[in-house]
C-alpha cells in the first residue's frame, strides 16, 4: 500500500525532490530550515531542537538578525549541527479563510531557496512549515510546500536537492498523496 506512493521526483531533469521521515536535526545538507517565529530567538517544536542541537552559538548569532517578518527567510551558520547553515524561514500563524495565508507559507520556501541559490548551496532540507503550533492544515500546507518547490525547481540548477524531512509516517503519507497527484498531472517527473 505506502509502497505504491512515491518518496522521490525529477524537475526540469537536474534538480531531485525527496520525501523521508526523519529528525531535521541530524541531516548533512548544506543547509536545513527552521520553522521559525518572528522573533528568531528560538520556540518549540522544530526550532527548538534546531536550537538545542546547534547549542547557544545559534541564539547569539541569531540575536544579531534583528528579527524576521512573516513569509521571510533569514540564513546563519550551522555551529553544531551536520548542516553547514540554517535557514531560518517564518511561516504564518493558520487563519480559516484568509487567502493570505497561502502565499506567506509559499513566500517562506521560496525565500529559503533563493538564499540557498545565493549562496550557491548544493542540497537543502525542509520540515513542514506551520503544520505545528502555527495550525496550518497538513494537506493544504503540503500542497502548498511542494507545489512551490516545484516551480522552484523547474526554473533553477541550484539547489539540486530539495528534501523534506516529515516529522512521523502520517506526516510524510500526506507530503506523499500530495506528490502522487502532482506526478500524475505531469509537473514533475518520476525519479
Ligand atoms: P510551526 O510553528 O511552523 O507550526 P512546529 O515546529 O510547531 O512549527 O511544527 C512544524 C513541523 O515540524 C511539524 O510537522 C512538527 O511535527 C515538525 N517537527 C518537530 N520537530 C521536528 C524535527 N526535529 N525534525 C523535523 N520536523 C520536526
Amino acid at each position: 500500500m505506502q509502497g505504491n506512493l512515491p518518496t522521490r521526483a525529477i524537475m526540469n531533469g537536474q534538480v531531485a525532490l525527496e520525501l523521508i521521515e526523519g529528525d531535521i536535526t541530524t541531516q548533512a545538507t548544506d543547509a536545513i530550515v527552521n520553522a521559525a517565529n518572528s522573533s528568531l530567538l528560538g520556540g518549540g517544536g522544530v526550532d527548538g531542537a534546531i536550537h538545542r542541537a546547534a547549542g547557544p552559538d545559534l541564539l547569539r548569532e541569531t540575536r544579531q538578525l534583528g528579527g524576521c517578518q512573516t513569509g521571510d527567510a533569514k540564513m546563519t551558520r550551522g555551529h553544531k549541527l551536520p548542516a553547514r547553515y540554517v535557514i531560518h524561514a517564518v511561516g504564518p500563524i493558520y487563519q480559516y479563510a484568509d487567502p493570505g495565508v497561502a502565499t506567506l507559507l509559499a513566500s517562506a520556501y521560496r525565500r529559503s531557496l533563493e538564499l540557498a541559490t545565493e549562496y550557491q548551496l548544493n542540497s537543502i532540507a525542509f520540515p513542514s512549515i506551520s503544520t505545528g503550533a502555527y495550525g496550518y492544515p497538513l494537506a493544504e500546507a503540503a500542497s502548498v510546500a511542494l507545489r512551490t518547490v516545484i516551480e522552484y525547481g523547474r526554473e533553477h540548477a541550484r539547489p539540486a536537492l530539495i528534501r523534506f524531512v516529515l516529522f512521523n509516517q502520517s506526516i510524510l503519507q500526506e507530503y506523499q498523496q500530495v506528490l502522487l497527484g502532482f506526478l500524475q498531472k505531469n509537473w514533475v517527473d518520476p525519479a
